[in-house]
């Protein structure tokens, strides 16, 4: 009986015959589609083995065939619509880059460059030299550079400043950052001694005070960007530590974390102080990332004073740790856009989102729900939530936002979101109370036609 059944699987050869894999293998590679086959017809053999395949189908096979092929096309990184609101999405990627700041990487991609040419000198020059001065300006500091992401950055700063050295750091602000940044774990690479001092909730000047000896490298001080200590708590400013380090002549290294650029005060967002304020608040050093609300690509900017960049500089981590000419390219542009603040809340994504008003999402909210009321057994309307900006940063504050929000009727809402979430390009939402949601922060406009039609295609319609 199985005998038969095997006997009945078609030959290779028969498979590349048909026309609809000929029509494959015109559109990706003979050997590609070849190893489908391959991997299609060991999938048969077992499941007749396994006595799960009854009888044999050509048609199945084919399809079968087709599927696997566009398995194997598929980028397993490939883009998504993101619904969910969370505006710095760590694993969605974080900040979505400007217009100008593609063009820039697009550019030097595919051009030579003067990445590390200095073409007046007609000689070598420094990655560094093309964002320093910008960053300075901005910033108003003496000295910036800019390694991969900011853990590196933190790195590279205790590293080239207090390795060997102690640095006492606030039982409160010992964080962890997505799961894999943990500050005291940071501290020991880069052969730094980390004094822990105060309590979990409560540390005052004094435990610094007491903590300082000759062998204290620094004070570090570390943003809890992605927790809040709510009920009684205390914490030692930026203003107050930097008082109290330059007392001791050492110096107060600050990790900032989010690092932004414009006033989220203005929205009613708190503790998330701009750059330019750390920086004239009197930390000697501050390192923050680029692929957060900076709103750039990934990268950890360092600013400070000179004589503490120029040892990081010199540093071997540095060279180990130094980014590519597209994330300069990138960053030159976003700064760029920084000049005139009102451009850059229209030009980076990131801010954009932040700051886009109450009308827009409500006119963007009322296109889509106009759009998806036409498909026949779902409920859609729009109603007012609360989104986060995320990616570690401000955590425990909420931005008003417009969201539509969709029931279907003859489908569950978690089927529905995992539906939609299984598309080979995937749709992630929120749900709650019963209802799938897509945030109007987030949802690009240029994703409505898709949305409508992979509603369709889910919905059966
Ligand atoms: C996000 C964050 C980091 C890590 O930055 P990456 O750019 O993700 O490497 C370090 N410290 C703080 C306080 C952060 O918020």
């Amino acid at each position: 009986m199985s005998y038969n059944l095997y006997r009945q699987i078609p030959k290779t050869d028969e498979l590349l015959a048909m026309a609809s894999i000929r029509s494959l293998i015109e559109n990706h590679s003979h050997n590609l589609v070849l190893d489908a086959i391959r991997t299609v017809l060991e999938t048969v053999r077992e499941g007749i083995k396994n006595g799960v395949i009854m009888e044999i189908n050509a048609g199945i096979i084919e399809k079968m065939v087709a599927d696997t092929v566009d398995k194997m096309t598929t980028p397993s990184l490939r883009t998504v619509v993101n619904g969910t609101g969370v505006i710095l999405h760590t694993n969605l990627g974080r900040a979505l880059l400007s217009k100008e700041a593609i063009d820039a990487v697009v550019d030097v991609a595919t051009n030579y460059n003067t990445l590390e040419y200095d073409p007046e000198e007609g000689k070598r020059g420094s990655r560094y030299t093309h964002i320093e001065a910008q960053i300075c300006k901005l910033c108003n500091c003496e000295a910036a550079m800019v390694v991969n992401n900011n853990a590196a950055a933190v790195m590279l700063i205790l590293g080239a400043i207090t390795r060997g050295k102690e640095v006492p750091v606030s039982r409160g602000e010992l964080v962890e950052i997505g799961g894999s940044f943990r500050v005291p774990e940071i501290m020991e690479q880069s052969g730094t001694i980390l004094k822990e001092v105060g309590a979990t909730n409560k540390t005052h000047p004094r435990d610094y005070e007491n903590a300082i000896n000759e062998n204290t490298g620094a004070l570090l001080k570390v943003h809890t960007s992605n927790f809040k200590i709510m009920g009684f708590t205390e914490s030692v400013g930026l203003s107050e530590m930097a008082e109290i380090a330059h007392s001791h002549n050492i110096p107060l290294i600050y990790d900032l974390g989010g690092g932004s650029f414009a006033d989220l005060a203005d929205l009613g967002i708190e503790g998330e102080p701009t750059v330019f304020e750390c920086a004239k608040t009197g930390a000697d050093i501050i390192s923050f990332s680029g692929d957060k609300l900076f709103g750039g690509p990934q990268a950890g900017i360092i600013i400070g004073k000179k004589e503490y960049v120029d040892k990081m500089k010199k540093h071997p981590l540095t060279r180990a740790f130094r980014c590519d000419k597209m994330t300069i390219a990138a960053l030159c542009a976003t700064l760029n856009a920084y000049h005139d603040m009102d451009q850059a809340k229209k030009d980076i994504p990131t801010l954009n989102m932040i700051f886009m008003s109450n009308e827009e999402m409500l006119r963007k909210a009322q296109t889509l729900q106009k759009k998806l009321k036409t498909i026949k057994g779902l409920d859609v309307q729009v109603v007012s939530e609360l989104a986060q900006v995320g990616g570690g940063s401000v955590p425990s504050q909420m931005l008003q936002t417009k969201c539509v929000s969709l029931k279907a009727e003859n489908m569950k809402t978690s089927e529905l979101e995992e539906k939609l979430r299984h598309l080979k390009r995937p749709i992630v939402t929120r749900v709650a109370r019963d209802r799938v949601l897509f945030c109007m922060r987030t949802t690009k406009k240029e994703d409505f036609g898709y949305i409508y039609e992979a509603l369709k295609a889910v919905l059966g319609e």
